[in-house]
């Protein structure tokens, strides 16, 4: 189903009424037709209040349960418009832009709404690169690198990894990682690379296990491109991301959020082609990536041991 709107006039008209809503997230979230979600019985009845009755175990199914809509007051259509909003905005937004485009009254509110669709949009898809990928690392915030085998105080080091396309960058993973070392440097590489790869690097110590992890390792010297960066790639990377957190996030990053801005400025880069903005929202599963009802899967099998869940 590649079905969203492309403008914001399509959009307005697609989703006029929370009844829209709804049987949009009913059709996304089911596309087979409803099941209950204690014990997938496939024959339920709509009630009156929007949920559906399961013929077989009497359970009550809400499509909103264990989604980021889950127990909220607010109408789906506000969510609807914040969705359009964040997934528009190219470069990304703030919360503050979040709240006037939404008229929300509180900027705490806007907060975690802003929280709640990062978490909901933006995972990095759990396919690896595969191909030729060049690999470094970048401290973060830091005005000088830091010494690598020991990490440099108060910063935060990010493992960096792009996919060469011919001259140009395929796709990108960031992550966080603790320190420099080999055991660090390799877990992300695996993380993010299909063995049998080609992995760059520079000749940090860090990477020489790549062969042994089942790679290629292509290990580019200082003499290779004298006066040109080893990883012309992955530089880049860098600096986008450095700049975009600039005019995005003010610069400010707190390390409990700086996973949630690698994983969106992840989720945006590799995105960045996309003929509509609004295929952002849209759930990356051709692509192999989880959609936004990830947080409703991982849940689903609590309703299976009949744990009783508040349903909205
Ligand atoms: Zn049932």
């Amino acid at each position: 189903m590649d079905d969203y709107p492309r403008t914001l006039m399509e959009f307005e008209r697609r989703f006029a009424s929370e009844e829209a809503c709804r049987t949009y997230l009913v059709q996304l979230r089911w596309p087979e037709g409803v099941r209950c979600l204690r014990c997938q019985h496939a024959t339920v009845w709509p009630t009156q209040r929007g949920l559906y009755h399961c013929a077989r175990c009497g359970f009550q199914t809400s499509v909103l349960a264990g989604t980021i809509f889950q127990d909220t007051k607010r109408d789906l259509r506000l969510w609807f418009r914040g969705m359009w909003y964040v997934t528009n905005q190219k470069a990304g937004v703030s919360a503050l832009g979040l709240q006037r485009a939404l008229g929300l009254g509180c900027y705490q509110t806007a907060w975690t709404w802003l929280q709640k669709l990062r978490a909901a949009m933006v995972r990095p898809g759990r396919d690896r690169l595969a191909g030729i990928v060049e690999a470094d690392e970048a401290y973060l915030g830091a005005t000088k690198p830091g010494k690598r085998g020991r990490g440099a105080a108060g910063k935060a080091l990010v493992s960096v990894i792009a996919q060469v396309d011919g001259r140009r960058i395929g796709r990108v993973r960031l992550r966080r990682i603790p320190d420099a070392s080999a055991r660090s440097l390799e877990r992300a590489v695996q993380a993010a690379v299909e063995p049998g790869s080609v992995v760059r690097t520079d000749g940090w110590v860090g990477y020489n296990g790549l062969g042994e992890c089942g790679y290629v390792h292509d290990i580019v010297r200082e003499e290779a491109a004298v006066g040109q960066p080893l990883l012309p790639r992955v530089n880049r990377v860098v600096a986008l991301f450095k700049r975009w957190l600039l005019g995005v996030h003010q610069g400010a990053v707190t390390p409990a959020y700086l996973d949630a801005y690698l994983d969106e400025f992840t989720f945006r880069f590799n995105r960045r082609t996309s003929r509509w903005r609004g295929k952002l929202f849209y759930p990356a599963r051709a692509a192999g990536g989880p959609g936004p009802f990830e947080a409703a899967r991982s849940r689903e099998p609590c309703c299976r041991h009949r744990v009783n869940h508040k349903l909205s």
